[in-house]
């Protein structure tokens, strides 16, 4: 018996040790290798287990290159696009900030690492659900999870310093837009499903609403609950 728990001891440490290696790996060949160079989130993304926010049967997948399935049709996008979105809000500690679509946690989580609060909302019961229990058990005080139709945004919480759109909408909904602070970003694929979706800055500057397009993406889509149709 007393064998069997050194046994089972000396396992996990190994395992958690893989995880680290590959994780590190992944922070240096997908992210700073392409360009990344905030070491803020360089050292956050070292830091979150994106193994533990994956369902059990994507573990060994969570550090590879490409977009994982993580149940109830969802997909979530490979690890430098989280890195490519968290930079171009330029987070910072102090700043509050807003996700739409919370999916496995794990954008929340590398969020959480760097600012200060982080609120993000699920349509997916189930989804929304698991990423707060296991943000929960990794500790992180500082996410705020809540289920429901992200395009009405959280008002009670607002105005965010940025706003983090993880699907891809038809177009940029006007709440999100007014509860953006004056200075504030928002980063959002816009597109309809299936055609070519864009990546858009959207700055609130002196009042003025700027757009700015960065490129071709491809997001699940930004759904809408049965009484509120696009
Ligand atoms: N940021 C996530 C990835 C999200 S995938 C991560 O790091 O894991 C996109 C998510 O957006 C899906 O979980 C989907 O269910 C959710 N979603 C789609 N439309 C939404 C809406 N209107 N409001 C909130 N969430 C939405």
């Amino acid at each position: 018996m007393k064998h069997f728990w050194l046994i089972m001891i000396f396992f996990a440490y190994f395992q958690t040790d893989t995880y680290k290696t590959e994780r590190l790996n992944m922070v240096k060949s997908q992210i700073e290798n392409r360009g990344i160079t905030n070491t803020l989130i360089l050292e956050a993304m070292r830091k979150v287990p994106r193994h533990l926010l994956v369902p059990e049967n994507q573990k060994a997948n969570a550090y590879k290159d490409r977009p994982l399935s993580i149940g109830d049709g969802q997909t979530i996008s490979q690890p430098y696009i989280v890195a490519h979105m968290t930079d171009l809000i330029q987070p910072k500690k102090g700043m509050k900030v807003l996700e739409i679509g919370s999916g496995s946690g794990y954008q929340a989580a590398v969020l959480a690492e760097i600012v200060d609060q982080v609120f993000t909302i699920e349509i997916v019961e189930n989804l929304g659900n698991r990423a707060k229990a296991d943000l929960a058990k990794l500790g992180y005080k500082n996410v705020s999870v809540k289920i429901g139709d992200g395009y009405q945004g959280w008002p009670t919480e607002a105005p965010f310093d940025a706003i983090l759109v993880t699907a891809a909408a038809e177009q940029i909904p006007q709440p999100l837009i007014d509860q953006l602070k004056e200075g504030g970003r928002m980063v959002i694929p816009v597109g309809k499903q299936g055609a070519v979706q864009e990546l858009q800055l959207v700055e609130r500057i002196r009042g003025k609403v700027k757009i700015t397009s960065l490129g071709a993406v491809r997001f699940v889509p930004f759904t809408r609950d049965e009484k509120n149709k696009w």
